[in-house]
């Protein structure tokens, strides 16, 4: 059937894309374009179980949608089932409360959010740009990480500081992952019917990590604020803190403010604690072999997620069921059952030996039988979300 999609995720200085087929269920090519922006960028495609690496000589999100539709014209067979391309968008402020058919209101609209994710939205503007020159008769979709979030009432969603900053300049807590967070509700509701009018606890646990509370359906309360340091420690993020620490570490290293929110942003969290790593899985090898620093960073991990998902639940009426997701959620063993320990006041539980044995990449309940709460692994799936979306824009 003719019905394949290509993805494209622009990030700051990565290009990821992927072809899907089948209503989104197969995979027929995928890939990465790594360190645009510099002079090593390369572009890697994985196709029938290999893959191809070239480098990008003028190393731009321009040369990287470039190669795609080069690789595209060199394999008609696929080309030929391409119906319309999908843009995972960082940031849609206010204005998408939904994905959306690319039109050029829809790019202005990008464009006015622009301001809130400096380092994302003008990657996505090149990419939809060259996407529209390179693929012109392919209707293309924008797909936000923030609208699922736009569900959120003013009082979880308004920060209070003087209103003005919200009437003037749109400063509030918006949401990421929300394409994530989409796709885990509608899993849930495939695997445990009627979980769609019930309370839904996610924890999204990657390089970038935020939980969500989901009232029957719905949004109701997110980690991540008006941009996605506020909340969880992450890999490189600090997560929420005391805002005059800000002020400290500028004056301490005589910084100005954007240097010292790189602090926060890039040198902190994960790696930032133990000084060694921001991957989850250095980390848990390097506690192995008793490095106190790595253990305690996963610890002040562990116990941030698990302090978080206990606030935003506060938005719901019973916590029926708690999903980890994202690279470490869906892998780490380790930091899930610490989270769950931290969380036995819930009553929530989990049965060790599931959790130390989960399959990866497999959905799984590894709930203990006294945990009132059910407990899952969903492993997420956001290209796919946005292939459905785009597929369901272009019919409607
Ligand atoms: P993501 O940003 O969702 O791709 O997740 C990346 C994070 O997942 C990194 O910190 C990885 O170390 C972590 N991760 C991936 N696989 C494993 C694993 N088997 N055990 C622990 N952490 C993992």
């Amino acid at each position: 059937m003719k019905d394949s999609i290509l993805v494209i995720n622009c990030g700051s200085s990565s290009l990821k894309f992927a072809i899907l087929a089948n209503a989104g269920q197969e995979t027929l090519m995928e890939g990465i374009a790594d360190q645009l922006g510099s002079n090593n960028s390369t572009i890697t495609f994985k196709y029938q179980g290999k893959k191809l690496q070239k480098t990008l000589a003028l190393g731009s999100h321009e040369s990287a949608v470039k190669e795609i539709k080069a690789w595209l014209d060199l394999h008609p067979a696929i080309n030929d089932l391409l119906v319309g391309v999908g843009h995972r968008i960082v940031h849609g402020g206010e204005t998408f409360k939904q994905s959306a058919l690319i039109n050029q209101d829809v790019i202005n609209g990008i464009q006015e959010c622009a301001s809130l994710a400096p380092l994302h939205s003008p990657a996505h503007l090149k990419g939809i740009n060259i996407s529209l020159t390179l693929f012109p008769t392919l209707p293309q979709a924008a797909v936000f990480d923030t609208s699922f979030h736009q569900s959120l009432s003013e009082e979880q969603f308004l920060y209070p500081i003087p209103m003005d900053f919200y009437r003037e300049h749109h400063f509030r807590k918006y949401g990421f992952h929300g394409t994530s967070y989409r796709y885990i509700s509608q899993r849930l509701a495939q695997i445990w019917k009627g979980s769609e009018q019930q309370g839904v606890l996610v924890a999204h646990l990657g390089n970038g990590a935020s939980t969500c509370a989901i009232n029957k359906g719905k949004s109701s309360d997110t980690s991540m604020g008006i941009t996605p340091l506020e909340g969880l420690m992450m890999g490189t993020r600090s997560g929420s803190l005391d805002p005059s620490l800000l002020t400290f570490i500028m004056k301490a290293k005589n910084l100005s403010a954007d240097e010292a929110l790189d602090v926060l942003n890039k040198k902190s969290g994960l790696l930032g604690v133990s000084e060694l790593s921001n991957d989850c899985r250095t980390l848990e090898e390097a506690m192995e072999s008793g490095d106190e620093r790595a253990k305690l960073a996963l610890d002040m991990f562990a116990i941030r997620a698990a302090k978080n998902l206990a606030s935003v639940a506060t938005t719901l009426e019973s916590i029926d069921h708690l999903v980890f997701t994202g690279g470490i959620g869906e892998n780490s063993s380790y930091l899930r059952q610490v989270i769950c320990n931290h969380l036995k006041a819930l009553n929530i539980g989990i049965n060790s030996t599931l959790n130390k044995d989960a399959p990866r990449g497999e959905t799984l309940n590894i709930s203990s039988n006294e945990s009132n709460t059910k407990v899952w692994i969903i492993p997420t799936n956001e290209e796919l979300m946005i292939a459905l979306d785009t597929i369901s824009l272009i019919q409607h």
